[in-house]
């Protein structure tokens, strides 16, 4: 059986969805609905947009409280436009008052994560799901997988794995829906177990956080021909892949890499790359969403990059209304090359505003700023950043970690940083010291509990 492109899937996702709802097909005026144009998405949008707005201010207290201060009437929202009426919600606010967006009884509850997002930092945050919720987002997570995978399939889960409907659980239900078996391997295995699951389970996909497959990969293709492992495509998750990461590890298994992009708030799954490989799909009949100015608010325009902000159109437990991601994107007003071109494309996150420092004449540094030159070495496993001081000036500190250790490769590390703009930039202007590297040994550097690195910023 061949694997089904993700974009015809979510095609057939929001077709049943339109055609099997009486109450829209009223709203529209429309009985039979067998092809879905781009003016059906909209319409469809809208209509579980209003359905959504009405059953949270019914349901609960936070909704209803934030509408009533601030006269947000659902009568006023008559185009997905008019949906900027409504304030913003942000992260903080479910941190401080979960229970406040629950829309069911405790006992309707399925699923309840506590969690702290960008790694260690931030307030604790709370969110729910009810098993209808749950039903949704594993069966986004079967089309997903069903892009790249088929029926038969085995897929190697890399995440943490402790207790029932934990990520790890949900996502192997979602491979046991599109007819794949899920293994679960968790992340405190050694690259060498993990290659021996892959030999004793057969597995053929791997799915896990960027940095740790990619520290499997580099720290066993000297041993291992890994192109030898049957592994047919690797699925990366909740870190940004940078171009040099995905063609280093392209090479080294031989097989295609997806990414993956997730946010705990929305369950894990929310958008997938399709077989273009720019710009990720979402399911746009469970999900809304915007790009705004993360300084005023305001909403941006396609292709200007901004904060997404979400909109849930079907979450039972707990709908979230413009919810704030503090990750920073843009929506791809271009059509995709693939078969949907009537869906909408986030294109890459490439940061967190948790983790955005400025140095020098106010450039950006975040974490996934050096990605691209770092991982283009050839020994590099993973790296860490510091900022700091140096007589007045800024500094930054690489803390690299390598397979090998030479003046050879430290030289190139050195080359690599010199040679990007923003460092070019600063040391032209005197703004910034010139940045140091230390090279440490393989598995000095772990950042798997983490979900997002961050640099660290000691001045
Ligand atoms: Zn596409």
């Amino acid at each position: 059986m061949e694997t089904i492109f993700l974009e015809q899937w979510l095609h057939n996702i929001i077709r049943k969805k339109l055609s099997g709802d009486p109450e829209y097909q009223q709203f529209v005026g429309r009985e039979n609905i067998d092809t879905v144009t781009r003016d059906d998405i909209d319409r469809y949008q809208l209509f579980k947009l209003r359905k959504t707005l009405s059953y949270a201010y019914q349901k609960s207290t936070f909704y209803r409280r934030l509408f009533d201060k601030n006269g947000v009437r659902i009568d006023d929202i008559n185009s997905l436009g008019d949906i900027a009426r409504i304030p913003l919600t942000d992260p903080a606010d479910i941190a401080r008052q979960p229970y406040h967006f629950a829309c069911v009884s405790l006992g309707d509850i399925s699923r309840a994560t506590t969690f702290t997002s960008s790694g260690t930092i931030g307030p604790q945050k709370s969110v729910f799901f009810t098993d209808g919720d749950l039903e949704t987002m594993t069966d986004f997570m079967a089309a997903g997988m069903r892009s790249v995978a088929a029926e038969g399939d085995v897929v190697q889960i890399l995440l943490p794995s402790a207790r029932p409907n934990d990520q790890a659980d949900l996502l192997a239900r979602g491979v046991s829906k599109m007819g794949g078996r899920p293994v679960i391997a968790g992340i405190t295995a050694s690259p060498e177990e993990q290659l021996r699951i892959i030999d004793e389970a057969g597995s053929t996909v791997l799915f896990g956080l960027a940095h740790h497959i990619y520290r499997i990969t580099q720290e066993t293709r000297h041993r291992h021909d890994l192109k030898r492992k049957g592994i047919k495509a690797l699925f990366v998750t909740a870190e940004c892949l940078s171009e040099t990461m995905r063609e280093q590890l392209r090479r080294a298994w031989d097989c295609d890499v997806h990414e993956h992009y997730g946010l705990t708030e929305m369950g894990l799954g929310v958008a997938v790359e399709c077989h273009a490989h720019n710009g990720f799909h979402y399911n746009e009949a469970d999900l809304l969403v915007e790009v705004v100015d993360p300084e005023s608010g305001a909403v941006l325009g396609s292709d200007e990059e901004g904060e997404l902000v979400f909109t849930t159109l079907s979450r039972q437990a707990m709908p979230l209304i413009r919810y704030r991601t503090h990750d920073i994107s843009r929506l791809i007003s271009e059509p995709c090359r693939c078969r949907a071109a009537t869906m909408k494309k986030i294109a890459k996150v490439t940061r967190r505003l948790e983790a955005i420092a400025k140095i020098g004449g106010g450039d950006e540094i975040y974490p996934s700023l050096f990605d691209d030159v770092l991982f283009a070495v050839d020994e590099v496993i993973d790296y860490q950043l510091t900022l700091g001081k140096v007589e007045g000036r800024d500094n930054l500190l690489f803390k690299v970690e390598v397979t090998t250790e030479s003046e050879a490769v430290r030289n190139e590390i050195y080359r690599a940083l010199s040679g990007h703009p923003t460092v070019r930039k600063n040391l032209a202007t005197n703004r910034m010291a010139p940045p140091r590297a230390e090279l440490v040994g393989k598995g000095t550097l772990t950042r798997l509990t983490r979900a997002k690195k961050l640099i660290i910023d000691r001045r």
